[in-house]
């Protein structure tokens, strides 16, 4: 693919995942200038600092009257008053994309709020970490890393070539498919670990032993499965919220799941157990 060159880069959002973008195009060579929008003066001052960005402003209208490309990367429940905040100010030819977690939700603000939502392409890097905020950013965040986008007929050829291009050039391999498949998909294998990893800590943290703390005697299995309860309340509330519906079936999975391994431990049927934690065991070693 030829390498794009964008002059003006806006990002809404300069926390792990906008910070991240900025810096890998920037280190690539491939961007002029990138401006910063956001909540919190800190935040930007330090993208400022960190050279993740070259100017912000908390006016979104303002920060996108000359962008060439606008990359939104704030929690899911911003993304209507962003688009509403931005629409009037954008010019013809700006492309708008984003990394939000959820894609039919995006693409639903996009096309109730932009006034050209052909020119918004989704897209959902496929790479993180528990840490969040411009401090997080790292320019490698997204090298071999899948990055998915769901465009559909309405979307301009230009600008989804743009932002292929722009996502490869970070790093990631590109698939695209459709934003319910995506939801659904994501729901089974990053929303609900995440939803499980909060309840477990919970669970733990109410129970209290005889006046002991239980996690005194919590180690690296603990530490392992909820490590990702560290991640942002705020970004996984919206991310839960935006995609309940495929959410909800993956819970009910998952509480299949335990009961059936609860009426095996009822019944002391360690053969059914053994072979359900085989079965899963051969399924993890094939994906890793
Ligand atoms: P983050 O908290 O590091 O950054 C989000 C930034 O957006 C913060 O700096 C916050 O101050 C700012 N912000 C919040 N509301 C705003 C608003 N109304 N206007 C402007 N700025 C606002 O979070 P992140 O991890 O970078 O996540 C950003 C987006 O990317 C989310 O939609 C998330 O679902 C998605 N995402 C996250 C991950 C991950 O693992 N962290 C991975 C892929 C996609």
């Amino acid at each position: 693919t030829a390498k794009p060159s964008i002059g003006h880069l806006v990002i809404v959002g300069v926390g792990l995942i906008g910070g991240s973008f900025s810096l890998a195009l920037k280190r690539a060579g491939l961007v002029g200038r990138v401006t910063g929008v956001g909540r919190s003066r800190d935040n930007l001052e330090l993208a400022q600092r960190l050279g993740i960005v070259d100017a912000w402003t908390h006016d979104v209208g303002e920060a996108v009257r000359d962008a060439d490309v606008v990359l939104l990367a704030v929690p899911m429940s911003a993304f209507e008053s962003v688009f509403a905040d931005m629409a009037a100010s954008l010019s013809d030819h700006a492309v708008v994309t984003d990394a939000g977690s959820t894609k039919q939700s995006a693409i639903a603000a996009a096309r109730k709020f932009l006034p050209n939502p052909s020119r918004f392409i989704a897209a959902h890097p496929i790479a993180g970490t528990e840490q969040s905020g411009a401090g997080a950013a790292f320019a490698e965040l997204f090298e071999k890393r899948l990055c998915v986008l769901a465009p559909d007929p309405d979307s301009d050829p230009d600008a989804l070539a743009l932002v292929k291009a722009l996502w490869h050039q970070v790093g990631s391999r590109v698939v695209c498919m459709g934003a319910a498949e995506h939801d659904d998909f994501l729901a089974a294998v990053s929303h609900l670990p995440h939803l499980a990893a909060f309840a477990l800590v919970n669970a733990v943290r109410r129970q209290s032993y005889e006046g002991h703390d239980p996690f005194r005697f919590a180690a690296g299995g603990f530490r392992d499965f909820t490590r990702i309860a560290s991640s942002s309340p705020e970004m996984w509330r919206d991310i839960a919220l935006c995609n309940s519906d495929a959410l909800v079936k993956q819970i009910d999975a998952f509480q299949a799941e335990l009961s059936g391994l609860r009426e095996a431990l009822m019944a002391a049927d360690g053969e059914s157990i053994m072979n359900e934690f085989k079965a899963a065991k051969e399924a993890r070693e094939k994906w890793l």
